[in-house]
């Protein structure tokens, strides 16, 4: 099988060639799969100016909302006829299992047609009540050229999560994708692109972050950026950004709790625990790391979530079969070792895995379980982002509140139990953009995420997702005589 060979996609088609590449390597079996264009700063530049020149110059801004959700409606037909060749990249670049890059790529399809729905429905609010003479017209607006980037973990899904709702409001964006999974970015691009949205729309540089990621964010041209990523990376962006006075939104970490109740539907309860940590490899934010449970069922509970554990399928992505691919490279699958050695190290009892797992050449790691983990270990505080469990009982509500609210983080939080008035309390009381109940990593392109405390801010999908994208402008009219205030 040979590499696929990418060039940036810069106002409306590839370039004709690149200086120099970055190599993915496949994390399953480490082969060269993709090679993307090494963005330079001048890269950068081209692509501000194509989305900056279409954006001031229109059409795209200026047509209609129903234009524009025609087009974006056969750009997500053309997602769906290219199904089979977007999940064959995100398996192979991600090193995800199958079934969930279909789900991924089942997700961009919704994420499209939502947003197209939405600009149809882009509309202001009119005051008539201001007393003789007046009205007032708030006007929603698009924000205007927006700077996107995304991580590495759902990168067709994240970049939909933004990309479509963007050009939905009338922007035109520049993405500046993760090094190691352009490819689905850049495919995304020419597919919207062949559906009828026009040149310098939606334009993708690849590259590192450190370099065009960096420019990206300290552009003058650029009137909103839009990052998801890790909370540090995420500091740097804010940073660079306040230099030109421009707008932010935040999708940073998690470390969620998964709490469960004695009264909870256990069956379903230890699908959930599982679904929370092993999903999309456990490189998932919004992952329900840390698992409370209740102190009256925890040995039972544990033992079952464990004994699961110890049967998932870790290894070739492809195999339809496959709970857990590879890790998303060397340095990362590292990473998560040395959490596991650390939870060793500060005394958590290791009940399963806790070490790579033999799979071909590349960077699996165990489905791994510890108990008895305490809120000083490392594994209890960071996000590892990997197949790594952490379990803590409890015997109170606020027991648990109080340390599951004791993170850093404050982007999701689940709840397990069968009483309504349980699950609505300790909703309230959570810190965190986002509370499931009985369900885990569920969600619908309606719903809006986000992040609190060091999650982030800002909102992504949703009506409140799309109005991210725009801004108001309000029209004070006077009509008929007006009183004179100076000229009496
Ligand atoms: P990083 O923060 O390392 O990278 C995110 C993106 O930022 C990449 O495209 C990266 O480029 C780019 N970047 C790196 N340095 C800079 C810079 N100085 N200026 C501008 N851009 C830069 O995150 P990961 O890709 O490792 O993703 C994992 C993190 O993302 C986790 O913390 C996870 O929780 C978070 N995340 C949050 C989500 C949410 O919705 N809240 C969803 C998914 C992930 P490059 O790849 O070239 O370095």
């Amino acid at each position: 099988m040979s590499a696929r060979q990418y060039t940036h996609f810069i106002d409306g088609r590839f370039d004709a060639s690149a200086d120099a590449h970055v190599e993915r390597k496949a994390p399953a079996t480490g082969e060269i799969v993709a090679r993307f264009a090494s963005g330079q700063i001048g890269d950068m530049d081209r692509a501000v100016a194509a989305a900056r020149a279409a954006f001031d110059k229109g059409p795209w801004p200026s047509m209609s909302g129903m234009e524009r959700a025609e087009i974006l409606n056969k750009y997500a037909d053309l997602v769906r006829a290219n199904f089979d060749r977007l999940v064959r990249i995100e398996v192979e670049e991600v090193g995800k299992p199958i079934r969930f890059a279909r789900g991924d790529i089942s997700g961009v399809v919704g994420l499209i047609r939502y947003a197209a729905s939405l600009a149809l429905q882009m509309a202001g609010t009119t005051y008539t009540n201001l007393g003789a003479g007046k009205t007032a017209m708030i006007m929603r607006e698009p924000v205007g050229v927006v700077g996107l980037i995304t991580p590495w973990n759902f990168p067709a899904l994240i970049l939909s999560q933004k990309v479509p709702f963007a050009l939905a409001a009338g922007c035109t964006v520049v993405v500046k994708p993760s090094e190691f999974t352009s490819g689905s970015a850049l495919e995304l691009a020419a597919l919207a692109t062949e559906a009828g949205v026009p040149a310098g729309v939606f334009n993708v540089v690849t590259g590192k972050g450190s370099v065009v990621g960096q420019h990206l964010t300290e552009h003058p041209g650029i009137d909103f950026i839009s990052f998801t990523g890790s909370t540090q990376v995420g500091q740097t962006v804010i940073e660079a950004s306040a230099r030109n006075v421009v707008k932010t939104s935040m999708e940073l970490g998690g470390k969620a709790a998964n709490i469960v109740f004695a009264d909870a539907d256990l069956d379903a309860a230890v699908d959930g625990a599982l679904m929370g940590v092993f999903f999309n490899n456990g490189e998932c934010c919004v992952s329900g790391s840390r698992l409370f449970v209740e102190t009256s069922i925890a040995d039972e509970f544990i033992k079952r979530v464990a004994q699961r554990s110890a049967q998932l399928k870790v290894g070739n992505p492809f195999d339809e079969d496959t709970d857990i691919g590879a890790m998303i490279d060397e340095k990362h699958f590292n990473k998560v070792l040395e959490f596991v050695r650390s939870g060793v190290d500060e005394g958590a009892t290791l009940l399963t895995g806790g070490a790579a797992a033999k799979s071909g050449s590349g960077h699996f790691v165990e489905a791994t379980i510890f108990d008895h983990v305490a809120p000083s270990m490392t594994i209890f505080k960071e996000e590892i982002f990997g197949p790594v469990l952490s379990v803590t009982r409890f015997d109170t509500v606020d027991e648990v509140i109080e340390l599951a609210n004791s993170s850093i983080y404050g982007l999701s939080n689940y709840v397990w139990s069968k009483n309504i008035d349980t699950v609505l309390t300790v909703t309230k009381r959570l810190k965190s953009g986002w509370v499931q109940a009985n369900t885990i990593i569920d969600g619908a392109p309606q719903l809006p995420l986000s992040g609190v405390k060091g999650s982030g801010f800002g909102y992504e999908m949703g009506q409140a997702g799309f109005e991210e994208f725009t801004q108001l402008k309000t029209l004070f009219i006077h009509t008929g005589p007006r009183q004179p205030v100076f000229a009496r």
